[in-house]
C-alpha cells in the first residue's frame, strides 16, 4: 500500500485522488476510517519507510569549556534522519523525488500574487512599519490573506474580512461626518476663521497708525522740528514695524486659506465617500473596486496584535486630503 502512495504520487496524482483511490481499494489507515489529504502526507513525509527514523537535535547541547561540561543552546536545530532498525520499504530515489515534488507544490501554493486581484492594493499599509501589505493565496486553504512580509507580530488576516470591514469603517467616518455637516459642526473651523479674521484687522487698523505716523515724520522734517538724524531714526523704526506687521497679514491670510480648505475637504468627502459604499459591492471588478476606494483614501493601516479572533484587528483611516 505504502509503495502504491509513493508510486501514485510519483505519477503526479494529487493527494484527494490517492487518498479516493485508497478508499476504494478498501484500504484503511493505521488511524481513521478512511484516507484524507493528511493522512496521505504523513505517509509521503515519513522517513520510517526509508528505513530512518526523524529525529529533532536537543534545544541545548553539552560542551566542554575549561575542562568543565556545560549546555549551551543549539543554534542549528535541525531536522536529521538516523538510520532505524527496520528495513527500508521506498528507495532513496523514490522518496526523494517525492520530496521534491512536494516541495515544488508548497512553493505553488503559497505563492504571492502580483497582478491586481486586491481591491486594496496600494492603499493597505502595516501599521507597525508601514509597508504595503500582501496578497497572499493558500490554495490548499482555499484561503486568500493580507499580511505582512516583515512583521511576524503583526498577524495576516482573511482578505475578505479586512475589505467588509474597510467598508464599515467608510460608513461610520461618513456617518460622522454627515453630522458634523448638517449640525454645522464646522464650529470649530467657523470660531478659528472668525478670530483669524480679527487678527487680520487689528493688523490692518496697526497698519494704518504706522503709515500715518510715517507720513507725519516728513512733515516733521519739512517744519523743522526733526533733526535729519532724528527723522532717519524715527523713519526707519517706523518702517521696520510696518514690514513686521505686513508678513504677520500675510501668514494669517495663508492659514485662512488652509481653514478654508479643511472645511471644504469635508463638503467635497461626504458625497465622494457615499459613492464609494453604494458602488463598491455593485461591482466585480476589481480595478475599479481598487480606484474607488482610492478616490477617498491616502491610505489605511493595519494592525493586528495577540488577536483574539479572526476580525480582531484595527483599522485606521487616512482620508484623502484635497
Ligand atoms: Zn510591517
Amino acid at each position: 500500500m505504502v509503495k502504491l502512495i509513493f508510486r501514485l504520487y510519483c505519477e503526479g496524482k494529487g493527494l484527494i485522488y490517492i487518498s479516493e483511490r485508497l478508499n476504494k481499494l478498501g484500504f484503511k489507515p493505521r488511524r481513521g476510517s478512511s484516507f484524507s489529504k493528511s493522512t496521505i502526507t504523513h505517509i509521503l513525509t515519513n522517513p520510517v519507510y526509508i528505513g530512518k527514523i526523524k529525529y529533532t537535535d536537543r534545544a541545548t547541547i553539552k560542551k566542554a569549556v575549561d575542562g568543565k561540561i556545560i549546555r549551551i543552546r543549539n543554534e542549528n536545530k535541525n531536522v536529521i534522519y538516523v538510520e532505524g532498525l527496520h528495513d527500508a520499504i521506498i528507495d532513496l530515489n523514490t522518496w526523494n523525488l517525492v520530496q521534491n515534488i512536494r516541495k515544488s507544490h508548497l512553493i505553488n501554493n503559497n505563492k504571492v500574487d502580483y497582478s491586481l486581484k486586491n481591491p486594496m492594493s496600494s492603499i493597505l499599509k502595516c501599521g507597525l512599519c508601514g509597508k504595503t501589505l500582501h496578497r497572499v493565496t493558500y490554495s490548499n486553504r482555499n484561503d486568500v490573506r493580507i499580511l505582512c512580509r516583515d512583521c511576524k507580530e503583526n498577524v495576516g488576516s482573511n482578505i475578505e474580512i479586512v475589505e467588509a470591514k474597510l467598508i464599515q469603517s467608510l460608513q461610520i467616518l461618513l456617518d460622522k461626518y454627515k453630522i458634523e455637516l448638517i449640525n454645522n459642526n464646522n464650529s470649530d473651523m467657523e470660531e478659528l476663521l472668525t478670530l483669524n479674521q480679527q487678527s487680520i484687522d487689528n493688523c490692518l487698523v496697526d497698519l494704518e497708525k504706522l503709515k500715518k505716523q510715517l507720513n507725519k515724520t516728513y512733515d516733521l522734517l519739512e517744519q523743522e522740528i526733526y533733526t535729519k538724524e532724528v527723522f532717519t531714526e524715527r523713519s526707519n523704526t517706523l518702517k521696520a514695524q510696518i514690514k513686521e506687521i505686513n508678513t504677520n497679514i500675510e501668514n494669517l491670510k495663508e492659514e485662512q486659506k488652509k481653514i478654508l480648505k479643511s472645511k471644504n475637504n469635508k463638503e467635497i468627502l461626504v458625497p465622494k465617500i457615499k459613492n464609494v459604499i453604494d458602488s463598491y459591492f455593485e461591482t466585480d471588478n476589481v480595478e475599479l473596486k481598487n480606484k474607488l476606494l482610492k478616490s477617498v483614501l491616502e491610505k489605511v493601516t493595519y494592525t493586528k496584535i495577540n488577536p483574539k479572533s479572526k476580525d480582531d484587528f484595527k483599522l485606521t483611516l487616512y482620508p484623502k486630503i484635497y
